[in-house]
């Protein structure tokens, strides 16, 4: 009986109101148990207070609510915390939260593990599990809402698809997720302040663009030539720089939205004149800014961050370029909480 009950954060609200009527009950019952699991966060059918016992019981035995729970939650001395998540089949996912001056975003999974090979990522050596529901998606970013106001006195402000996992093999349902995320009935946030980052398939991004998504576009990209991207990311074999750069500029024409390219310069991997020039070329194709990130180590001594010179020249000559330049400082190091650290260690 138990493995016949469904998850009923899986329901639309119009299937809702259709079970509800289906029962013989007001097909606004269904409007009633939606806006109590998406935006009260009931973890169960009794935190339904206005709805009748009888109900409730009839809830009880045909679905089950999938709570995410935060197992275990490290806070970093830069303000950064972590949260180990629990899903409701015992896998793990890491998201995170990071406070800064003016806001405090969230950094959410979309994937436990992830099925991609960047070389420089811990996630990486994780084997891909399964995909994420849109439910725990969203429930990351409610867990993270609530200790920004507990531990920042502030709510969330932003949102980045860039802990583990790669967002757009996993569309749809980070799609399903943003629609909660965005929906009056959800959290009411603003898509425009929402990034899905994705280490660029062509395929989706084109899909993005037909489905005229709200929320920025960030590329992963961290070299602009093909045989040393392959080297680092190897399904760049099958995703090619020329087949990105198509899908770019597919997309800015569909969406006029700015790409953000992220980019780690490496010493003796992508630290030339050659790499800097190649960015600028990829620069080029559609309006976009470039964030320089720093490398976090993931204990492999290939990786290194290069040197302050080099980066230096790579900021210096965008900027001659009039591309803009951001430098991103990592957050959350000392719990393996920045960039690509993501992997469970606990
Ligand atoms: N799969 C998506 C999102 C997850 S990775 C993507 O590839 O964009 C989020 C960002 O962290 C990406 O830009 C990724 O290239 C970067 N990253 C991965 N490992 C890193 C590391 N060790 N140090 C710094 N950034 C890293």
């Amino acid at each position: 009986m138990s493995d016949k009950k469904k998850d009923i954060r899986a329901l639309t609200k119009d299937q809702l109101r259709s079970f509800f009527e289906g029962i013989g009950d007001k097909a606004f019952r269904g409007n009633q148990v939606y806006e109590w699991l998406w935006n009260k966060g009931a973890h169960s059918f009794d935190d339904m207070t206005n709805i009748s016992k009888a109900t409730r019981q009839i809830l009880e035995e045909n679905f089950v609510i999938n709570h995410i729970s935060v197992d275990q939650l490290q806070r970093s001395t830069d303000g950064t915390i972590k949260n180990a998540v629990r899903l409701h089949d015992g896998l793990i996912v890491e998201s995170v939260l990071i406070p800064t001056a003016t806001r405090t975003t969230a950094c959410v999974s979309s994937q436990v593990g992830c099925s991609l090979d960047c070389k420089f990522c811990a996630t990486a050596r994780l084997k891909r599990m399964r995909n994420l529901n849109p439910d725990e998606i969203y429930d990351q970013v409610v867990a993270i809402d609530r200790e920004s106001r507990l531990y920042h006195n502030r709510p969330l402000s932003n949102i980045v698809f860039m802990g583990m996992g790669e967002p757009l093999m996993n569309y749809n349902n980070v799609l399903k997720a943003i629609d909660k995320i965005t929906a009056k009935e959800g959290l009411g946030m603003s898509p425009k302040r929402i990034t899905v980052s994705t280490s660029g398939v062509p395929k989706m991004i084109k899909k993005m663009a037909d489905d005229q998504v709200k929320f920025k576009l960030a590329v992963s990209l961290h070299s602009a030539i093909d045989d040393i991207r392959t080297s680092i990311m190897p399904f760049n074999e099958t995703f090619p720089l020329s087949d990105l750069k198509e899908a770019l500029v597919y997309w800015y024409a569909k969406t006029k939205s700015r790409i953000t390219y992220e980019y780690v310069v490496w010493n003796a991997i992508n630290d030339r004149k050659e790499d800097i020039d190649a960015l600028i070329t990829f620069c080029s194709y559609v309006p976009c800014k470039v964030n320089l990130i720093e490398y976090n180590p993931i204990d492999d001594g290939k990786f290194q961050q290069a040197s302050n010179t080099a980066i230096d020249a790579y900021i210096h000559a965008l900027e001659a370029k009039g591309i803009v330049v951001n430098v991103r400082r990592s957050r959350g190091k000392d719990i393996d909480a920045a960039c690509g650290q993501l992997a469970n260690k606990s």
